[in-house]
C-alpha cells in the first residue's frame, strides 16, 4: 500500500485542520470586512478567522509561518545580546500617567479595572514597564551596561479603524526591545547596531523593505527610523530621492522637494510599516528615575531607546506583497511547509506501478534530512483527487515547492515532477537529482533571502 492510513501522522495533508472557506462576493457583510488580498487569502486558505473585528484566531498553518518569524527574530536578537523577558499584559496606569501618555494616547487604550477598583491597560507597548522595572532596580551598575531586553508579547490598541486582517489588529504581537547605556553617544551606537540587526531580520525574512527617517509621535524621543514593505495598499506615504538617496515618512518632509538636497523630482510611494524604531533619550528614564551608577560613583539617568516589530503584521504585509488576486504566496522564509508531495490518484497506473514501494514515505523522509526543511514538508494524500487538482491546490497555497509523482513515475528511472514557484520552474529529475535541487534552491532561499534594502 502506497499510503498507510493507520496512524495521524502530522505531515499529512489530510490531518492538517485547515478549514479552507470561499468567501462569496456577494456576502455583503463579509465584503465590507475585507480590506486586502492577504486579508482575503489567509482566510480563505485557512491560516486565520476572523474572532470579531481585529481579531484573530491564528490557525496551525498560521501558527507555523509565525513561529518561524520568532525563530529568525530570536536568533538574530540572541546574535546581538539581546535577553528575552516578559513584561505583565495589565500594565498599572499610574505608569502611564508619569509618562503623561494615559492622556496623549488615551483614546487608543483598553482601560480596565480590577475588583479594587485599580485602574489597568492592557498594554500597547511596554516603554514606561520597561522604565520602571529598571527604577525599581536602581542604581544598576554600569557594568550592566548596555542591557537589551525584549519580548516577543501581543499588544493591545483600540483602533478606530481595525482593517487588513493581521495588519491592523486591536490585538497583534510584537517584538519590542528596550534598551538602556550610559550615555548619548553609546546609545546611539546601540542604536545603529541595532538597526543595523533589524535590515538583517528583513533581509532574512526576504521581501524588499526600505528604511526611512520616521516621526517619534506620541513615543518622542530624538531619532526614529521605521522599516516599509512598498504596497498599494501602505497607509504611510514615503518620499524617495533617487538623487542622493534620502528617504522619509511624507509625515515629517512633506511631498514636494527633498529636506536634503532639494531635488524636485522626488519618488512618492505606498508603504506599510513593519517595524519602528526610537531612539528616546531620558523621555522614560527620567520621569521614572531609571538610574544607573557611573564608573566613578555617581548616579547617573539611563539612555534609553525602544525597537518594535510588528510580527503578525509583518506575516500579512509579506503574503500582501507577494500574492496575486487568486494564489497565496509567501517568502520562503515564512511558508508554513516548503515542500508538498503529490502521490498517484487511487486506482491510477502510477499508483499501480508503486503499490509494493515505499516511495512516498522515503522520498519524504529523504527531503526532511535536509537540515533547513525539517518538519517543512508535506504529503498530501487526498489521494481519491487527480494529482492535478491537487496540484492547482498546491499553488494556491503557495508551497515553495511542488512534488508530483505524476506519468513520468512510472519510467526506468522514474522522474519526479518539481515545481518551484519562486522561479516559475518546472522539471523532471530523477530522485538523486531532485534531491541535489531542493538542496541548492531550498537551503539558499530559506535561510537568506537577497532582499534589497535601501537606506538613508
Ligand atoms: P501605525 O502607524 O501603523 O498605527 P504605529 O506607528 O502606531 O503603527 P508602533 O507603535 O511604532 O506602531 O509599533 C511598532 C510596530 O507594531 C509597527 O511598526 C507595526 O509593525 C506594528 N503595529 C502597530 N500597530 C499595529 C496594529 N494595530 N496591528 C498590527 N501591527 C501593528
Ligand atoms: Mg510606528
Amino acid at each position: 500500500m502506497l499510503l498507510k492510513n493507520s496512524a495521524r501522522f502530522s505531515h499529512r495533508l489530510s490531518n492538517i485542520f485547515q478549514p479552507v472557506s470561499v468567501i462569496p462576493k456577494d456576502a455583503e457583510i463579509k465584503r465590507q470586512d475585507i480590506t486586502s488580498k492577504s486579508q482575503r487569502l489567509m482566510l480563505e486558505l485557512g491560516i486565520i478567522k476572523q474572532a470579531s473585528p481585529g481579531c484573530f484566531h491564528f490557525l496551525p498553518l498560521g501558527v507555523k509561518a509565525l513561529e518561524k518569524l520568532t525563530n529568525l527574530v530570536d536568533e538574530e536578537m540572541k546574535r546581538i545580546g539581546g535577553q528575552k523577558i516578559i513584561f505583565p499584559t495589565l500594565t498599572n496606569s499610574k505608569l502611564w500617567e508619569i509618562s503623561g501618555r494615559l492622556e496623549t494616547v488615551s483614546s487608543e487604550l483598553f482601560k480596565i479595572k480590577d475588583r479594587h477598583d485599580h485602574g489597568y491597560i492592557l498594554s500597547p507597548t511596554h516603554e514606561e514597564a520597561a522604565s520602571s522595572l529598571i527604577a525599581s532596580l536602581s542604581p544598576i551598575s554600569y557594568k550592566q551596561l548596555p542591557l537589551r531586553l525584549y519580548q516577543i508579547t501581543n499588544k493591545y490598541r483600540d483602533e478606530i479603524k481595525p482593517r487588513f486582517g493581521l495588519m491592523r489588529g486591536k490585538q497583534f504581537l510584537m517584538k519590542d526591545m528596550y534598551c538602556f547605556d550610559v550615555d548619548t553617544t553609546a546609545a546611539k551606537q546601540n542604536y545603529d547596531q541595532i538597526c543595523n540587526s533589524y535590515d538583517n531580520i528583513f533581509k532574512k525574512i526576504g521581501i524588499d523593505f526600505i528604511k526611512v527617517l520616521g516621526s517619534s509621535g506620541t513615543m518622542g524621543g530624538e531619532l526614529s527610523h521605521e522599516y516599509h514593505y512598498k504596497a498599494d495598499i501602505g497607509e504611510d506615504k514615503i518620499l524617495t530621492c533617487p538623487k542622493c538617496s534620502y528617504s522619509a515618512n511624507t509625515e515629517i518632509s512633506g511631498e514636494k522637494q527633498c529636506p536634503k538636497c532639494g531635488n524636485q523630482s522626488i519618488e512618492i510611494s505606498f508603504g506599510i510599516e513593519v517595524g519602528h524604531t526610537f531612539l528616546l533619550g531620558d523621555k522614560y528614564s527620567k520621569p521614572f528615575k531609571a538610574t544607573y551608577l557611573s564608573s566613578n560613583g555617581k548616579p547617573e539617568v539611563l539612555q534609553m531607546g525602544s525597537y518594535g516589530l510588528g510580527l503578525s503584521r509583518i506575516l500579512a504585509a509579506a503574503v500582501e506583497v507577494l500574492s496575486s488576486e487568486q494564489e497565496i504566496r509567501w517568502p520562503p522564509s515564512l511558508a508554513p511547509y516548503n515542500v508538498i508531495i503529490l502521490p498517484p490518484k487511487r486506482g491510477s497506473k502510477e499508483e499501480q506501478h508503486l503499490k509494493d514501494s515505499n516511495a512516498v514515505e522515503s522520498l519524504y523522509a529523504r527531503i526532511e534530512e535536509i537540515s533547513s526543511l525539517k518538519n517543512n514538508v508535506l504529503i498530501d494524500d487526498r489521494i481519491g483527487l487527480t494529482i492535478g487538482k491537487r496540484f492547482l491546490d498546491a499553488k494556491r497555497n503557495g508551497y515553495p515547492y511542488i512534488i508530483a509523482l505524476g506519468k513520468k513515475i512510472t519510467q526506468d528511472p522514474p522522474l519526479y515532477e518539481i515545481v518551484n514557484l519562486d522561479k516559475n520552474e518546472q522539471l523532471y529529475l530523477s530522485e538523486n537529482s531532485l534531491l541535489d535541487y531542493i538542496q541548492t534552491h531550498a537551503s539558499s532561499s530559506s535561510s537568506s533571502g537577497e532582499a534589497s534594502a535601501i537606506s538613508i
